[in-house]
């Protein structure tokens, strides 16, 4: 039996898992429930549904907010195992077909560079890029799976809502470094909830702001500190990818999101991608709580940190 009975018309979001080793979401109302990311491993994203009570047979699709491992790591063989659609921007297909098929031409000089941003994400331990020994080829091996092969192909558009069962997704574009990131509203036509995810963006843009007015629950970026980052142990050149306009939240910057942007109204806020390196869960959650101040109540604006090995219990409206 599981610790949280779920109830399948309750509109509700599971946080599987938050962080740059791995992004998985739930978003579920009216009956539709759908995956946002796959950035586990299918075993372990099954696992974790199975733990807070998540069917896997009931999700009617995945969406994918961009093609950064720690996204997609486990995409193909889970949508293939549940064949169930996926759903991305052209933009972004092209850039994860591109990732795991490997390139057979590249100058030195691309191949110097790939070995050195490979280099400093591991020591990073952050959104490395599969290197071509991961990726299985697809015309030297005809019997292995195609690692780009899915069930069904969908593909959406930044700022154009559509229609997955009961469930209608707004997705919108966040500035991040990759091919057309984005984040998604959710909710079910003719009810009042709605729910949020906006992870990996380096600032929040007037665009974003439009977006998370009248959330109910929001997944929202508090990736690092930013004194942690600058003393921290990354190479200056990640340290400035991760402070740049399409890097990521620093608690500083999702803090004052919610001081001034912030309507205020939602149920839960849900700080994510915590970075293991450059952040504590308590200044986070610290930087966020000081930020809502007094509008945070017995009825709403409460605050819970996603995890990056634990999947959250569900929160359920
Ligand atoms: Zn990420
Ligand atoms: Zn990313």
């Amino acid at each position: 039996m599981n610790r949280w009975p779920l109830y399948p018309l309750t509109v509700r979001m599971t946080v599987l898992a938050s962080g740059s080793r791995g992004n998985a979401t739930v978003v579920a109302a009216a009956g539709t429930a759908v995956l946002v990311d796959a950035g586990l491993s299918c075993r372990e994203i099954l696992r974790r549904m199975a733990a807070t009570g998540e069917d896997p047979a009931q999700l009617n699709a995945i969406l994918i907010t961009h093609e950064h491992l720690d996204h997609v790591a486990g995409l193909s063989v889970l949508a293939r195992k549940l064949k169930i659609p996926v759903f991305f921007t052209e933009a972004t297909h092209r850039a994860w077909v591109r990732m795991l098929t490997p390139q057979r031409r590249m100058t030195y000089k691309a191949w110097l560079e790939k070995m050195q941003r490979e280099r400093e994400a591991m020591e990073a331990g952050i959104e490395a890029t599969p290197s071509e020994a991961d990726a299985e080829p697809c015309e030297e091996a005809p019997k292995k799976v195609c690692p780009t092969a899915l069930p069904a192909l969908e593909f959406f558009e930044a700022g154009r809502s559509f229609r997955i069962g009961n469930l209608e997704v707004c997705p919108f574009t966040i500035p991040h470094d990759a091919a057309d990131p984005c984040g998604f509203v959710f909710y079910a036509p003719g009810e009042s909830i709605r729910m949020a995810v906006a992870t990996d963006l380096g600032y929040v843009p007037p665009n974003v702001k439009l977006a998370l007015k009248n959330v109910d629950v929001l997944l929202l970026e508090s990736n690092h500190d930013l004194e942690m980052l600058k003393d921290g142990p990354y190479p200056w050149s990640v340290k400035q990818r991760v402070l740049s306009r399409v890097g990521h939240l620093s608690n500083a910057a999702a803090a004052e999101f919610l001081m001034r942007d912030y309507d205020g109204g939602a149920h839960t806020i849900v700080l994510g991608h915590l970075s293991e390196q450059n952040n504590l869960p308590e200044l986070a959650k610290l930087a966020a709580e000081q930020a809502i101040g007094d509008r945070m109540s017995l009825l709403g604006n409460r605050v819970l940190l996603a995890q990056q090995d634990l999947a959250l219990e569900p929160i359920q409206l």
